[in-house]
C-alpha cells in the first residue's frame, strides 16, 4: 500500500484531510530558513500560532482589568482551568470530572501517591517498569523512603527478558502471581519513553485490581498520541505532562486523572490546598477544608493562566481536528516511516518499538549498531530534529498535527545519506 517515493509522499499530503493543520504550527527552520524535519513532538510540540493570541488576551485583560479580570475576563480566571476540562477529558477517554490541569506532571504524580500509595507494613510495594522514565522512578523512590522502606526491597521492576527490548505483559503476571500479595501500587507508563511501546492498560489494570492494588499510569508519552480510555480502562489515577504531544509550551501545566469510584472517598488521604475547596465558599476562608467532588478537589492553588491559555489554544486546536481523525492519520504516518526504514535493508539499524500498530503511538524508536552520538549530530546537520538516547537509540515521532508524509520521507533520505 505504500510506495518508497517521494510523489507518494506529496500525494499522500494531498489526499490528507487534516494537512492543512501544519500551516497552523510555527515549523523551526534552519538558519537558511529552510524548515527543519521536526521529529521531536514527543520531547517538546511544537507551538500553534494561536497560542500567542490566547496569552496576549490575557496579558491584556490583566492590563485592563487588573484584579477584575478574575471574574471579568472574557475567559474569567477565578474558573478558567474548567474552559479546558471537556477538550482534555476527551483526549483521555474520560468523564469530565475525572479530569484536571494542575501543577506538573511529577508533582502531581506525589500527590496521587499520597492518596493512592498507603502502604502497610505487610502490603507495600510498587511495581514500575525497568526503563521508567527517571523522574518517575526517583518519585516512586522517595515515596518508599517517606513510608521507611528500602527501595532496594520496596520497588519491583518490570523489565524486559535478557536480549529483548520490551516488556511482556506475561513477565507482569508472573512478578504478580509472585509478589501481589505484598505489592500496594502497580505505576507503569502508558507508553514506554524509551522504546514507544503502548502497554495493554487495561490488562494491567485488571491484574493489579485483581492482587488488591492500585493502578496508576504516567500518560506522558500517551497523551495526545493514543487514546488510554481512562474511565473505561480503570485506573485509579492518571497523570501527564502538556509539552509533548499536547504542544502547550516548555514546562507547561500537567494533568490529572482520578477515577470516577473515588470522586466522593472522605477516606482518602490528600494533601489538600484552597483551590480544592467548594467552589462557593472558598472565598470565605473561614470552612473547614470541604473537597470539590472529583479530580478538582486535588488542586492546591490558583493556576497560572498563561500557560492555561497555552494549553487551551493546543486543546482547541486538536478538537478542531478531531482525535480519532488524527489518531488514523497517526497510524498510516508512523506505518509509511516503518515501511521506508524497512526499505533502507540496512542490517545496522533495527526498530525496537513493536511492529503490531496497537501497540505503540507514533513514535519508532531506531536503534542503530556500534553508533555513537555523533550519528545524532550528522542527522542533525542534516537538518533533522530527532532524539538521542545512549547508548544507541534515535527516537522520532511524526505528530499527525503537523508532520507530513513527505517529512517522513525527507527523514529516511536523511537517515540514509548519514548511514553511508
Ligand atoms: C517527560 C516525562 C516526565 C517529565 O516530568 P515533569 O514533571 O513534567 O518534568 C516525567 N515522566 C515521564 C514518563 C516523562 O516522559
Amino acid at each position: 500500500m505504500f510506495h518508497n517515493s517521494l510523489d507518494f509522499a506529496r500525494k499522500c499530503d494531498a489526499e490528507d484531510p487534516l494537512s492543512p493543520f501544519r500551516d497552523q504550527f510555527h515549523i523551526p527552520t534552519d538558519a537558511s530558513g529552510e524548515p527543519l524535519i521536526y521529529l521531536c513532538g514527543n520531547s517538546l510540540g511544537l507551538q500553534p500560532k494561536i497560542t500567542s493570541e490566547y496569552i496576549q488576551k490575557e496579558l491584556k485583560d490583566w492590563a485592563v482589568l487588573g484584579v477584575e479580570g478574575h471574574t471579568e475576563a472574557e475567559h474569567p480566571w477565578l474558573p478558567y482551568h474548567e474552559f479546558l476540562t471537556k477538550n482534555m477529558a476527551t483526549l483521555v477517554g474520560a468523564k469530565p470530572k475525572e479530569v484536571v490541569m494542575m501543577n506538573t506532571l511529577t508533582t502531581n504524580l506525589h500527590l496521587m501517591m499520597v492518596s493512592f500509595y498507603t502502604p502497610t507494613p505487610s502490603k507495600y510495594k510498587i511495581v514500575v517498569e525497568s526503563d521508567a522514565f527517571p523522574s518517575d522512578k526517583y518519585a516512586v523512590e522517595s515515596q518508599l523512603r517517606f513510608h521507611g522502606f528500602d527501595p532496594n526491597e520496596g520497588l519491583i521492576l518490570w523489565k524486559p527478558r535478557t536480549g529483548e527490548e520490551l516488556c511482556r505483559f506475561e513477565d507482569l503476571e508472573a512478578i504478580m502471581e509472585e509478589h501481589g500479595d505484598t505489592v500496594a501500587l502497580l505505576m507503569i507508563g502508558s507508553t514506554n519513553y524509551y522504546t514507544g511501546q503502548a502497554f495493554p492498560l487495561k490488562e494491567i489494570t485488571h491484574l493489579g485490581h485483581r492482587f488488591g492494588c492500585k493502578v496508576g499510569f504516567d500518560l506522558a508519552h500517551g497523551v495526545g498520541n493514543i487514546q488510554p480510555n481512562l474511565h473505561d480502562v480503570g485506573p485509579d489515577f492518571a497523570v501527564w505532562c502538556s509539552y509533548k504531544y499536547l504542544n502547550s509550551g516548555p514546562g507547561s501545566l500537567g494533568g490529572c486523572f482520578v477515577h470516577e469510584r473515588h470522586e466522593s472517598n472522605d477516606n482518602l488521604k490528600r494533601f489538600a490546598g484552597w483551590w480544592g475547596h467548594n467552589k462557593k465558599t472558598r472565598f470565605n476562608m473561614r470552612h473547614d477544608f470541604d473537597a470539590l467532588p472529583g479530580a478538582e478537589g486535588w488542586q492546591l492553588s490558583n493556576p497560572p493562566i498563561l500557560s492555561m491559555a497555552a494549553i487551551r489554544a493546543s486543546l482547541d486546536t486538536f478538537a478542531e481536528a478531531g482525535f480519532d481523525n488524527l489518531l488514523k492519520k497517526s497510524d498510516k504516518l508512523t506505518g509509511f516511516l516503518e515501511f521506508l526504514i524497512d526499505a533502507l535493508k540496512n542490517d545496522h539499524i533495527r526498530i525496537i518499538t513493536p511492529r503490531d500498530p496497537k501497540e505503540r503511538g507514533c513514535q519508532l524508536s531506531i536503534q542503530v549498531k556500534n553508533a555513537d552520538k555523533t550519528l545524532h549530530t550528522r542527522l542533525t546537520e542534516a537538518g533533522v530534529i530527532s532524539d538521542w538516547r545512549e547508548p544507541d537509540v534515535i527516537r522520532v515521532a511524526p505528530a499527525p498535527l503537523y508532520n507530513s508524509f513527505e517529512d517522513v520521507f525527507q527523514f529516511t533520505q536523511r537517515l540514509k545519506d548519514v548511514l553511508q
